[in-house]
């Protein structure tokens, strides 16, 4: 990529101009040093124009209807005038290169909307690797004057938890009728929720919609009360016919207000802080280590013999790790 002086990326993304927006996310997702190196420099200047946006996270399985929430959602709040930013964590770039984005029919309004900004953020490999500079893109787009930042995940490994330490606002949409199983298998993530929204509750479906919301607002209640005192509700919404949008809008914006009072919004912010250093370490340092020169040789040599069993695991990782430290 043409690389740009640091004011070039500061001063355009100060002014909201979104292609350097976009290239400047790029080099933030890039992997080589001297990209990561310049990135470093323009988030750090911009960074006191960060943290004013409400940051919303939003999972649930492939086909619950996250685009066309997305859609009607967005819409309904660039239309009184809200600039919204959307990072899609995308699991299959790694895989083909493709882009969940790439089919073009999603959120295809939104998408040519002026006061929308939609972006994938590619999920990095490995599972720890999770949306691994997604955190960096959303302070970028609040630099550029976003206000709502909406991050999506289908839930693939680890990413619910990984996207729940960088909002203010976990939102988990829910089928009705997804039966018991489900419900026992998506019961870590349920823990996780700010709220829960029912999709699709129109037509035939409102019913079992209905009653969807009145088991999982039980379930839920069987829940310990979350430490920042703020209690799930569980509510139906349809995208198709924009019932229920706005008034997810208007509990978002009761538990900013709420949560920012109590404090307990800044010092969440505070300790997602803290995780993303700590996180950043540990990557950091696993990276250098399987990079030093002579590792693929060494680690081979060490792997055949751990699987012959001639060497405990924890042999193996000690003579790696002090020839290293
Ligand atoms: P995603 O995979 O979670 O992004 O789901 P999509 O937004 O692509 O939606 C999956 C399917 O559900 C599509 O065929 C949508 O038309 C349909 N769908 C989404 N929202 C609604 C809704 O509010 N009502 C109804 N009846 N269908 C919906």
């Amino acid at each position: 990529m043409h690389r740009l002086p640091p004011d070039h990326y500061i001063a355009g993304i100060q002014a909201g101009d979104r292609l350097v927006l976009s290239r400047a996310i790029t080099l933030v997702e890039s992997q080589l040093e001297s990209d990561q190196a310049l990135a470093l420099q323009v988030l750090e200047a911009v960074l006191p124009q960060t943290g004013n946006a409400i940051r919303i996270g939003i999972t649930g399985v492939p086909g619950v209807g996250k685009s066309t929430f997305i859609e009607a959602f967005g819409k309904h709040l660039t239309s009184s005038g809200k600039k919204l930013a959307v990072l899609a964590i995308d699991p299959s770039s790694q895989r083909s290169h493709g882009s969940i984005l790439g089919d073009k029919t999603r959120m295809e309004t939104l998408s040519m909307d002026p006061l929308a900004y939609i972006r994938p953020s590619p999920s990095g490999g490995s599972a720890g690797g999770v949306g691994n500079k997604t955190r960096e893109t959303m302070l970028l787009c609040e630099a550029a004057g976003f206000e709502v930042i909406l991050i999506e995940t289908v839930g693939v490994g680890q990413s619910e938890t990984v996207v729940h330490g960088m909002v203010d606002f976990f939102l988990l949409l829910m089928l009705a009728g997804a039966g018991d199983e489900l419900q026992g298998m998506k019961r870590g993530i349920m823990e996780l929720a700010d709220a829960i929204a029912i999709t699709k509750a129109d037509g035939d479906n409102a019913a079992a919609a209905e009653r969807a919301r009145v088991e999982y607002q039980n379930a839920l209640h069987l829940f310990p009360p979350a430490p920042s005192q703020w209690i799930p509700p569980v509510l139906t919404c349809s995208a198709l016919q924009n019932q229920g949008i706005e008034a997810l809008w208007r509990l978002i914006l009761e538990h900013q207000t709420r949560l920012t009072q109590n404090g307990f919004r800044d010092r969440n912010r505070q300790q997602q802080n803290l995780d993303w250093l700590h996180r950043t370490i540990r990557q950091q340092l696993e990276t250098r280590f399987y990079r030093q020169p002579g590792m693929p040789e060494r680690l081979a040599q060490i792997e055949s013999q751990v699987q012959k069993g001639e060497l405990l695991p924890l042999q193996g990782a000690q003579l790696l790790l002090t020839s290293w430290l």
